[in-house]
């Protein structure tokens, strides 16, 4: 948690109201599965994918695809395309058509401008550089809060701005399927924070709510990781007026040294060949104890289809509460 940061002297903006009616929860559960197309599918992003896919069509829902190709420099050309193709060697099956960020400016190009006249973000000209040498105690690798400098318009208005949203001082807090409670004082871990960016690439945590809204998502099951954004996510939604939907973050796949399976060497490609064991690998990973009788489907070559009728009819995430993360040995 970084240092809170307080300005007497600047008006503090009215807090973020709670939707008054909340949308109608539709009857139906719809689930998703949004991976970056920063390179291949990998253990990691597999357990995100299984745990989202068993937990939809568990509760006879739907399940999406969608590509958060947001970030042009970070890609990696072709992965979107192979990430799909491995999600159909496993024997994934979504619904509808997959569903592009890149294809979306608009929308978050309509979030941001609804913000901006609701009062409720701001243009900010300040660098990062700037930020960061205002900070009074810097610590490595954690977020410098923005100190709100221009709350009041931008200091230098001649150069290029990003968009803030305003975030009040408080809490936020929500019920995680598997996490229980989470509180997040947003407010002094980020402070206002950014949308849009000064590139004018719009931010994951903007693009990401619109997207689940517009796709009427009714539970989101992704990473523990992602814990954090959750509670930034669920102030835009209540900005925007959206419903919040529900939210279960699995444990995060780590490597023996606690690293990130993306981040480190164990997120070497999944075998397409054999989709079988590294399913098994997964269901093990998510606690969940195939028989051995199904061990024939894990070496099989093509879809493991026994094994994800099993998964999908025995699907309880109830042991892996209060995990945020656990090591896996590939
Ligand atoms: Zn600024």
């Amino acid at each position: 948690m970084g240092p809170r940061q307080e300005n007497k002297s600047v008006a503090q903006p009215e807090f973020l109201p709670r939707p008054v009616a909340p949308h109608p929860t539709p009857a139906l559960y719809r689930g998703r599965f949004a991976p970056s197309p920063t390179g291949d599918l990998h253990f990691g992003s597999l357990i995100a994918a299984v745990g989202s896919y068993l937990a939809a069509r568990h509760a006879g829902g739907q399940w999406f695809v969608r590509i958060e190709d947001l970030d042009p420099p970070r890609e990696v050309p072709g992965s979107a395309d192979r990430i799909l193709r491995t999600l159909e060697a496993f024997g994934f099956e979504w619904d509808g058509e997959v569903v592009y960020q890149s294809k979306r400016h608009e929308a978050y190009r309509a979030a941001a401008q609804q913000l901006l006249q609701l009062g409720l973000a701001y243009e900010c000209s300040c660098s990062r550089a700037e930020i960061a040498a205002a900070a009074t105690f810097p610590v490595k690798g954690e977020e410098i809060p923005y100190p709100g400098w221009c709350r009041r318009g931008p200091l230098a208005p001649a150069r290029q701005r990003a968009l803030r949203l305003l975030v009040r001082d408080g809490t936020v807090d929500f019920t995680d399927a598997l996490q229980g409670v989470v509180s997040s004082n947003v407010a002094a871990e980020s402070g206002d924070f950014v949308i849009r960016r000064r590139d004018g690439l719009f931010a994951y945590q903007l693009a990401v709510t619109v997207d689940d809204a517009a796709q009427d998502i009714t539970e989101v099951v992704r990473g523990a990781d992602l814990l954090s954004s959750t509670c930034r996510q669920i102030l835009l939604q209540r900005a925007l007026s959206l419903s919040t939907p529900a939210y279960l973050h699995l444990p995060l796949a780590v490597d023996m040294s606690g690293v990130k399976l993306s981040k480190s060497l164990g997120a070497a490609a999944l075998d397409a060949r054999r989709p079988g064991r590294s399913l098994w690998q997964a269901l093990k990973f998510l606690r969940q104890s195939p028989p051995p009788e199904l061990r024939p489907d894990m070496e099989a070559t093509g879809k493991p289809a026994q094994l994800w009728s099993w998964a999908i009819r025995q699907w309880n995430p109830r042991a892996l509460g209060g995990v945020q993360s656990a090591c896996v040995q590939l």
